[in-house]
């Protein structure tokens, strides 16, 4: 794969036509219902606000429930065992279902969805599962939709082609609130030697500048005040476009948008983080000081192994440079454990340097062979009990370290920026920092920003209690 890639761009939105003729079908049935399930990361509930966009122009209404649906999707996540067995669970749970209704449809999209052994299991295991196509191709849908409910009985099943587009207005529905997530690219090329991505969501590509901004300039004008910018690996930007652009020059654009208060991104791999986007993150006061900068981890001979193409050292420079540049940046990170091979020695360095490092928090995983990858060809013959106790003791290290920077925020004063109503009464919002708080207000406060003492530190969030109602 990837030798004979292609990347179409098109502003033509080629499927008109398809979601027509489906819209008809559906109205002649007197309405149709969906059911869409989204697992993992940002990516997969960023496709499901357009798989649910293309859902309603052809006139699909959602429903809570399978039981309730003609069409049943799954979003599925692919990059941890556990994650996908999740996906077939719920796929198997469905069973009884299929059979007492044969017309109900259902459909696998998402990450797991154009893998040829995962297509062998549905077809051995699910037959009644009848669409899969992966998240490169989420743009068919209509025309994917129109071929099985022309054909009875039919199956189409997609698989990765070399050829990716970067399709522009495809319909969405996005969620309502504050915040949005805006994708500036797709796929992945660093082929860090655990993971399935790459496979799964194809060569990196990126969106132009213009249709981003024109997308988060029309966001604000809906209401929305914080975006989140969304890639794999959002520092290399701007690669291969025909456009003079770098992930640093698109990050001033997005600063310069007048009314959006708060810019966040992720992912950053610290191989490609550069200086220049560290300048850009100083000098503006909108692009918040927090960074998800995943580590994985603190062993320069598991480092190598994994593909991540930086050292311990390099990281460590990195996050003292960007500390420089910008003194209270929050910074959170990815961890994995028990990576073939791995000895006490590599656990050790792990621990030192979340010790050093300070994470404001962390998300750690288990190592997960993916079939397809180069790790998972690696001999790896520690045992199982071996690798739980190096985890939790890795877990132990890292949260007492993030339960020591919530409590040290206790008597601060922060700018909060509401999002939702939790209870009556009780309100959540973040900080700059993106530490979660909770406090009370009486009055509607959705949007507002708000100075919050904080007044009590948990776990993995905040207490606070509004000290100025600010005008916003
Ligand atoms: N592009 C992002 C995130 C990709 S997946 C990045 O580079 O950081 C999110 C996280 O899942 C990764 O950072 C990694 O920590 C974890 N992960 C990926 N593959 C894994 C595997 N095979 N086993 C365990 N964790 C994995
Ligand atoms: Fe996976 Fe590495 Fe790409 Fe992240 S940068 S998606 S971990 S291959």
């Amino acid at each position: 794969m990837g030798e004979c890639m292609r990347i179409i761009y098109t502003e033509d939105y080629s499927q008109q036509e398809a979601m027509e003729k489906v819209r008809d079908i559906v109205s002649r049935r007197g309405g149709q219902r969906y059911f869409l399930r989204t697992f993992g990361c940002q990516m997969n509930e960023r496709d499901s606000e357009l798989l649910r966009g293309l859902l309603g122009g052809m006139g699909y209404t959602p429903t809570d429930t399978p039981e309730e649906a003609d069409l049943v999707l799954f979003n599925s996540c692919a990059v941890r065992e556990n994650a996908q067995q999740r996906v077939f669970g719920n796929i198997g749970r469905l069973k009884s279902l299929q059979e007492s209704r044969r017309d109900l449809l259902i459909g696998l999209c998402g990450c797991m969805a154009e893998q040829s052994k995962v297509q062998e299991a549905l077809h051995r295991h699910y037959p009644y599962v009848r669409l899969a196509f992966g998240p490169h191709h989420l743009y068919k849908l209509p025309s994917l939709l129109l071929e099985l409910l022309q054909g009875e009985g039919a199956k189409v099943f997609l698989q990765e082609s070399g050829e990716y587009a970067v399709v522009e207005s495809i319909p969405q529905e996005r969620t309502p609130g504050i915040k949005a997530y805006v994708n500036i690219m797709e796929g992945c090329d660093n082929y860090c030697s655990y993971c399935i991505v790459p496979y799964a969501r194809g060569r990196e590509r990126s969106r132009y500048s213009a249709d981003i901004l024109r997308e988060i300039e029309s966001l604000v004008k809906e209401g929305y005040r914080e975006v989140m910018l969304l890639g794999q690996n959002v520092n290399s930007y701007g690669k291969g476009l025909d456009e003079e652009i770098d992930f640093a020059t698109l990050l001033e654009k997005v600063a310069k948008v007048e009314g959006l208060w708060r810019i966040r991104f992720m992912t950053s791999h610290p191989k490609d983080l550069s200086e220049r986007v560290i300048q850009v993150m100083a000098s503006n006061k909108n692009i918040m000081p927090s960074l998800h900068l995943p580590v994985q981890s603190g062993s320069n001979r598991l480092l190598k192994k994994m593909n991540r193409k930086y050292t311990r050292e390099e990281y460590l420079q990195l996050v003292s440079r960007l500390r420089d540049a910008v003194p209270d940046v929050a910074l959170t990170t990815d961890i994995i454990m028990g990576f073939p091979g791995e000895e006490e020695s590599d656990v050790q360095d792990t621990i030192d340097l979340i010790k050093s490092v300070g994470y404001d928090s962390a998300f750690t995983f288990l190592y997960s062979p993916r079939e397809g990858t180069p790790a998972a060809k690696l001999q790896d013959d520690t045992p199982k009990d071996v690798k739980q106790e190096r985890f939790e003791r890795m877990l132990q290290v890292l949260n007492d370290g993030v339960i020591k920077k919530k409590a040290e925020k206790v008597g601060q004063v922060y700018e909060v920026l509401v999002e939702s109503q939790e209870s009556t009464g009780t309100w959540i919002g973040r900080n700059p920092y993106n530490d979660l708080i909770r406090f009370h207000s009486s009055r509607d406060v959705e949007g507002a920003l708000l100075s919050v003492r904080i007044t009590r530190a948990k776990k993995f969030s905040l207490e606070g209690e509004i000290v100025e109602e600010a005008l916003s």
